[in-house]
């Protein structure tokens, strides 16, 4: 069994982006610009987005982030999306989800330009990565296919189960997969018989928020696991959906939670970031 690191990946990448924002400014005089929009109070959102100004600040990007009260019209919230649309000097714009209840987040996503869209949630970008064209993906499938890659693991003809179906993870997670030729099942709340279907899977990914959810008996000798969830147990404990340390020695290669697909996603939002940043130095 082989530990996927996260975390030491996670610091390659952020490496090399600061490394290409070191290229671009010099090259086309051109600093990667990041706006966060951040609404009412959430705690976790809250730390999120404190990481991502962090992990920023250390690439060298220009980044600020917008604050608004619980309370904000939905109105205040695209004029400062449609500002940051306008901004020059913003490549990326990241709304930091959830929305309080009285904002249409769909709404919200739409007013984002697709070409600064980093977090890939436009219709636009979810169209193009379907169609498996050049886009925007979501960061944290994204970090997944990453990790494959570092690792070696090809997914081409592979059985994929995804577990879990929402929008920024498990159906961009099979849509990339199946950009990459995997055979990919995607299982929710509603599939009738889920060991049966990640029991005869080479790679499970599993992104639901449901504490050891994929116990031993789910998992075939040899597979991959990828563990997406976070969960914070009552001791304060964060574990993912894999009961870890019974289905650790039946794999090949497993994920840990926290360590394991977390910090990629901040990685590989630095990574589109920059991305976004090469193609407004392209149209200068
Ligand atoms: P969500 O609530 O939007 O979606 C959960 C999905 O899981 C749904 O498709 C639902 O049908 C399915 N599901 C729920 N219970 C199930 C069950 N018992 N069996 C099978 N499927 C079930 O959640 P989300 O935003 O996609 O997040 C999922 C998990 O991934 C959470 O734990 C979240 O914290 C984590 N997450 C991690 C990162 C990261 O950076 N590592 C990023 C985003 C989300």
């Amino acid at each position: 069994m082989e530990l996927i690191d996260g975390k030491a990946l996670a610091r390659v990448i952020r490496e090399e982006v600061r490394q290409g924002v070191e290229k671009l400014q010099s090259e086309h005089d051109i600093v990667p610009g990041l706006a966060v929009i951040l609404v009412g109070n959430d705690p976790a959102s809250h730390a999120y987005v404190k990481m991502k100004a962090k992990a920023c600040k250390e690439v060298g990007f220009y980044s600020i982030v917008h604050e608004m009260p619980e309370t904000i019209s939905q109105d205040e919230i695209v004029a400062t999306i449609e500002m940051m649309n306008a901004n020059p000097r913003i490549d990326g714009i990241l709304v930091q989800l959830p929305l309080p209840p009285h904002i249409d987040t769909t709404r919200i996503l739409e007013v984002i330009d697709p070409a600064k869209d980093v977090d890939g949630f436009h219709p636009y970008n979810v169209g193009r990565l379907a169609t498996d064209l050049d886009g925007f993906a979501p960061c944290t499938p994204l970090g997944v296919m990453r990790m494959f890659e570092e690792y070696g693991i090809d997914v081409q003809g592979k059985d994929v189960c995804v577990v879990g179906a929402s929008n920024i993870v498990g159906k961009p997670m099979a849509a990339l997969l199946l950009n990459a030729n995997a055979t990919v099942t995607v299982t929710h709340i509603y599939t009738r018989d889920l060991a049966a279907h990640t029991s005869r899977a080479d790679i499970v990914i599993v992104g639901v928020g449901v504490p050891g959810l994929i116990k031993a008996d789910m998992i075939k000798e040899g597979a991959v696991v990828i563990d997406i969830g976070i969960n914070r147990l009552d001791d304060g404990r964060i574990v993912g959906d894999v009961d870890f340390d019974a289905v650790a020695p039946k794999c090949n290669y497993i994920t840990p939670v926290p360590g394991g697909v977390g910090p990629m996603t901040i990685a590989m939002l630095l990574s589109n970031t920059l991305k976004a940043a090469r193609n407004r130095a392209e149209r200068k």
